[in-house]
C-alpha cells in the first residue's frame, strides 16, 4: 500500500503554534483509513505546543535549509528557531523515506509546511517552508492545502 504524509494539523491534530488544528474531513479520513501518516515537522524538530509563532527573516525555507547567510526563522519571542525547523525537515524526510512516501499534502503558509507562500520580513510572499523545501528536493509530489 502506498502511504502519503500529511501535515498533522490538517489531520485534526492540535499541533499548531497556538494549540489548535485546521482539520479537513478528507484528510482526517485519509488517516483514519490508513492511507496517510500525520506528521508535524515543528514538533519533530523539538518544539513544544503551544509555541511562539515563527516567521522568516531575509529568505524562505529553501534559503534556510541552504543555510544562506542571514536567513533565520525567528519566533514572536525573538528567539532563533532555525535549527528546530531544519531538524524537523530532516526528521520528516527520514520518516518519508522509511515509508517510501511519494506524495505529501502540506499546510499552506507555515514556515515548515508552506508550499507556495510563507511569511518573510512580516509579509506573506512567494516561497516555501523548510520541510517542504527539503521534500521538494526529492521525487515526492507536494500538494498544498489551506
Ligand atoms: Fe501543521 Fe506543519 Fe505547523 Fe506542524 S509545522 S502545526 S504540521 S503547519
Amino acid at each position: 500500500r502506498q502511504m502519503i504524509i500529511v501535515s498533522a494539523c490538517l489531520a485534526g491534530m492540535n499541533t499548531r503554534y497556538d494549540g489548535t488544528n485546521c482539520g479537513h474531513p478528507e484528510i482526517i479520513e485519509l488517516v483514519a483509513s490508513g492511507k496517510a501518516i500525520p506528521l508535524c515537522p515543528e514538533q519533530l524538530g523539538g518544539l513544544p505546543t503551544p509555541r511562539p509563532a515563527i516567521s522568516f527573516v531575509d529568505g524562505d525555507g529553501n534559503e534556510l535549509i541552504k543555510e544562506t547567510i542571514g536567513v533565520r526563522a525567528i519566533g514572536a519571542d525573538g528567539v532563533d528557531y532555525s535549527k528546530n525547523l531544519i531538524n524537523g525537515a530532516m526528521e520528516t524526510l527520514r520518516i518519508a523515506r522509511m515509508f517510501n512516501i511519494k506524495k505529501a499534502i502540506m499546510k499552506e503558509g507555515s514556515p515548515s509546511c508552506g508550499v507556495f507562500r510563507v511569511w518573510v520580513n512580516s509579509r506573506k510572499v512567494e516561497g516555501c517552508g523548510a520541510t517542504t523545501a527539503l521534500l521538494k528536493k526529492t521525487a515526492i509530489m507536494i500538494e498544498a492545502m489551506e
